[in-house]
């Protein structure tokens, strides 16, 4: 899947990045591009208008960051607004409810519904739950026992068959013997339809209503091109779709639907099918696919670590305060709040100059994430005047700050004597010079 629009993308963007400045036309034309790329590739087209449009909103509005070229910027921008266009939130299936969970199979004859109940029966298997699988299909002949078939393939339960009931019966017979024999997990699959058919709809819906399903997902095929988004709409109109499974990514659509269904519903792609075995299941990673269709993880790689380098920037910028000894508790704030946002201590300390000495400090004075965060808080709560001289600080306004940030007053001593042990240590590190670390940032 993707092949080809990768490919067109590609092209289009290797004109951009190649070249040192880009004009608004520049832009327009390539965007004209990827938008002819995208229809081609059979993405619907207003999710192609919105997509486009919010991509030059953001590249005109974009100050282009030192050390990368426009066209990288505009490249780190499809490729965000594509993951925006596939979703950002997580797509783990949702098994919170109270057990059995019913997950309920939805979708057209032939998408792989009855393939993709048995593969996530064996993905959950694997989690360590235990899945029941069945089969409402009473129309098709031999539905049900295929899905017994590949129930075995899977080890996981499955419903016994009983001939001529029908499937709210079914449905409601699986979720009972879910909860009598235990299981997490019961997976119901729906009969397919060979296109959109009102009886059988109002039939899923009923089902709907028997088991009261945690996730109703909607099988699709990858190949199914511009269909896709009608089918999802009136799916997701009629039954409420929790979420979306695209099968045949083995094969070569072009990955329009992949695109459009997630725009179009609202509603997260969960899975991609990509092989008839019951193995060929992928949890599906917006950023990863945006990756594959972009396939220009180097560009945006390296914008992103420029966006880093503006950290890098504030960082060398408090070290040229503290080489001219003017490190206050304001600058320290400041690193707290850098050191917070790097999640732990190897970021900052990566990026401050004479590297050996100062990890010796810092891990003397014992800081960690938490403790960063109410160090912040006793520095928040002193005046203005207090961060610029610390020797104001003396012992009635330290009972003041420790009250206000909920300390004691030995919080406040020990934060004081942290900043004091900091301040000498930048100012021998600021006369070894300037040429640490910081400086090799991307440049
Ligand atoms: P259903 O009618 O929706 O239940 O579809 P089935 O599960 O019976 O699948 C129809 C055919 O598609 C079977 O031959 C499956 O092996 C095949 N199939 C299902 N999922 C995939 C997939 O992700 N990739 C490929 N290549 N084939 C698949």
């Amino acid at each position: 899947m993707f092949e080809s629009l990768s490919s067109r993308l590609g092209k289009v963007f290797e004109k951009l990045t190649g070249r040192g400045a880009l004009s608004e036309a520049d832009v327009t034309e390539a965007l004209r591009e990827v938008r002819v790329a995208l229809l081609e590739a059979d993405v619907a087209l207003s999710v192609v208008k919105e997509f486009i449009g919010r991509v030059k909103a953001r590249a005109v509005g974009q100050e282009v960051i030192k050390s990368v070229t426009p066209g990288q910027m505009v490249v780190k921008i499809v490729h965000d607004e594509l993951i925006a266009t596939l979703g950002t939130k997580g797509t783990e299936l949702n098994l919170s409810a109270v057990p059995p969970v019913v997950i309920l199979m939805v979708g057209l004859q032939g998408s792989g519904k009855t393939t993709t109940s048995a593969k996530i029966a064996l993905k959950l298997k694997k989690e360590k739950k235990k899945v029941l699988l069945a089969s409402l299909d009473v129309y098709r002949p031999a539905a049900q026992q295929q899905l017994q078939i590949l129930a075995g393939q899977a080890e996981v339960g499955s419903l016994p068959i009983v001939m001529g009931e029908m499937p709210v019966a079914i449905s409601r017979r699986a979720v009972d013997v879910g909860r009598k024999e235990g299981y997490d997990v019961v997976i119901l699959d729906t009969a397919g339809r060979l296109h959109i058919d009102q009886e059988l709809m109002a039939e899923v819906a009923a089902v709907r209503d028997a088991t009261q399903p945690t996730e109703t997902l909607l099988v699709t095929d990858a190949m199914t091109g511009q269909d896709a988004v009608t089918l999802a709409r009136e799916f997701n109109e009629k039954v409420g779709v929790t979420g979306i499974v695209l099968t045949r990514i083995d094969g070569d659509a072009r990955g329009g639907a992949a695109l459009s269904m997630r725009a179009i519903t609202g509603r997260p792609i969960k899975f991609l099918g990509a092989g008839e075995k019951l193995d060929a299941l992928e949890v599906f990673h917006p950023d990863r696919i945006a990756g594959r269709i972009l396939g220009m993880g180097d560009v945006v790689g390296l914008v992103e670590k420029a966006m880093e380098t503006l950290d890098q920037e504030e960082a060398e910028r408090l070290a040229k305060r503290m080489e001219k000894g003017k490190f206050d508790l304001d600058d320290m704030r400041k690193q707290f709040a850098q050191v917070r946002k790097m999640g732990d201590l190897k970021g900052i300390l990566g990026m401050l100059p004479g590297i050996g000495k100062m990890a010796g400090a810092l891990k003397d004075a014992n800081i960690d994430n938490k403790m960063v965060a109410r160090q912040e808080a006793i520095i928040t709560s002193m005046t203005k005047a207090e961060r610029r001289n610390p020797d104001l600080i003396k012992a009635s306004r330290k009972k003041r700050i420790a009250a206000g940030a909920g300390v004691e007053v030995q919080d406040v001593n020990k934060l004081l004597k942290q900043y004091q042990q900091m301040a000498d240590m930048m100012k021998k590190v600021g006369k070894l010079g300037q040429k640490g670390l910081m400086r090799h940032g991307i440049g």
